[in-house]
């Protein structure tokens, strides 16, 4: 069913998961968070993000390798929001604003958690389906060696080891 369009106002609205509502214009994909006037700090994703925001490229391409994603495309920062808001319905809202041209992406998500909250909520994710996907290997070797060296992971140390080396408070990454 088409709508008549209204130049500038009928994709531009987003309600986000605290019960605000923004105007997408005013993001943009140099942002990974905004103070909300809710009060709260929310992190933003949009798909143009690469995985590697939040995983080593080395990581993203084992999980490549080993997931299989239901629409049968590479896994990307499209599917790890997924899994995220599949978890977590109440705290992500997402808009399709492909239809909004001046954007710049196509589809734009924001969280109740803050960036660094929704990175290791998103590590956390990542460690459950890569644990779920060798629990079904046949190596027993495998299996143990990676639950050896899980039991030594912290999610909380590598996210802030990450985003310290990978410079997320950069001058392009200031909170507006
Ligand atoms: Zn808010």
């Amino acid at each position: 069913m088409s709508e008549p369009r209204v130049p500038g106002s009928r994709e531009a609205s987003f309600e986000l998961p605290c019960g605000e509502s923004i105007d997408v214009r005013d993001l943009d994909m140099g942002m990974r968070e905004f103070d909300c006037s809710c009060g709260e700090c929310h992190a933003i994703v949009t798909d143009v993000h690469p995985p590697g925001r939040f995983l080593p490229e080395s990581l993203v391409a084992i999980l490549r390798e080993t997931i299989d994603t239901r629409s049968g495309d590479e896994l990307d920062t499209m599917h790890l929001l997924g899994m995220v808001v599949e978890e977590f319905p109440e705290q992500v809202a997402s808009k399709d604003v492909s239809e909004n041209g001046s954007v710049g992406y196509a589809l734009v998500w924001v969280s109740t958690f803050d960036s660094r909250r929704l990175h290791e909520v998103v590590v956390e994710l990542v460690v459950e389906l890569m644990e779920h996907a060798i629990s079904h290997a046949e190596d027993d070797e495998a299996v143990s060696s990676f639950e050896e060296q899980m039991l030594d992971f912290d999610v909380s140390e590598f996210v802030t080891q990450y985003r310290r080396e990978r410079d997320f408070q950069g001058p392009a990454d200031r909170a507006i």
